[in-house]
């Protein structure tokens, strides 16, 4: 009996060490993903010469496209998480790429997006909806020139204007050009876009669950995730001794918002108003070693469906 309580003993150890070196392993990875600096060209086309640019689409390089925008994410952060966020998923996918052979590109990261909700702050871009469309337009119409085939976005930005114009420049340039552009998307949200043309532009990604994280009250932007993301890749960009100073955005209590759709609403028409210090939701309960864990691992899932895309095209 007391043998079998040793072995047991001996098992559990192992398996919990081997799931602690596993942990470390992939905040060790995820360290390592921003070595290169917080350049955002680190590992794009851009510090590539043109030969090698053409070798790898030969190859049928895969080409990645980080979309996002600069955008004011609180007095505790830079204003660029969303375009960083979108280049380091493309970063990830392709070195996980890289390890199965597979040939890909990622293209210099696309931050004039729409940002109009927070456009109020300075430091927020925006641009027309035309403006974003075109110049989508433009990179698609390059690459198509120099024989790309396959272009998947990675979109860091989620303001519904700046999606729908998204989804509507790939739909557009697929059907103009030719060349297949996809998003990598929740399979268990696809759904919606069953009766959309954009169903076409769709890689479905089986994500792993989330750790979570104790975050208070609603999330939404610049909040615990997003601030624990960039402390972990980037952290010369985040004030975390501000951060955990910082109060929570609590509306739910508040005579004004009946309904989390009611603080939307505010917050879309005049976000300094609601939201003063240009975050919505918990930052100081950020835990930077989770939020790399997630991040690493929705990116890897991410890798491990584009590669199962293609090997089933
Ligand atoms: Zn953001």
């Amino acid at each position: 009996m007391k043998k079998h309580f040793i072995v047991l003993l001996i098992q559990i150890l192992i398996v919990s060490y081997d799931c602690y070196s596993q942990t470390t392993d992939l905040i060790q990875e995820a360290r390592d993903i921003t070595k290169g600096g917080y350049s955002i060209f680190d590992k794009t086309m851009v510090d590539l010469p043109w030969i090698e640019i053409e070798k790898s689409i030969k190859n049928g390089a895969i080409v990645l496209l980080p979309v996002g925008v600069i955008e004011e994410h609180g007095p505790h952060m830079c204003s660029g998480p969303d375009i960083y966020q979108a280049y380091i998923s493309a970063k990830i996918v392709k070195s996980e790429l890289d390890k199965k052979g597979i040939p890909s590109l990622i293209t210099p990261p696309f931050y004039w997006g729409i940002a109009d909700i927070a456009n109020c702050f300075p430091g927020t871009f925006t641009v027309s909806e035309s403006t974003m469309k075109s110049l989508l337009s433009d990179i698609f119409v390059s690459l198509n020139k120099w024989g790309v085939k396959n272009v998947i976005v990675f979109n860091g930005h989620g303001e519904p204007k700046h999606q729908d114009v998204l989804h509507q420049s790939m739909i557009e340039s697929h059907k103009a050009l030719g060349i297949n552009i996809y998003l990598p998307v929740d399979k268990n949200n696809i759904n919606r876009y069953q009766n959309s043309d954009f169903r076409d532009c769709i890689i479905p990604v089986d994500y792993k669950p989330q750790i979570s994280i104790d975050c208070r009250f609603d999330n939404c932007h610049a909040d615990c995730i997003e601030t624990g993301t960039m402390a972990g890749f980037f952290p010369s960009l985040v004030d975390t001794v501000m951060a955990r100073k910082l109060e929570p955005t609590d509306f739910r209590g508040r005579p004004e918002f009946k309904s989390p759709g009611d603080v939307g609403q505010a917050w879309a028409k005049d976000a300094r108003s609601v939201t003063p210090l240009g975050y919505f939701g918990d930052p100081a309960s950020f835990d930077y070693e989770i939020s790399l864990i997630n991040y690493m691992n929705d990116s890897k899932s991410e890798a491990g469906a584009i590669e199962i895309f293609f090997k089933d095209k």
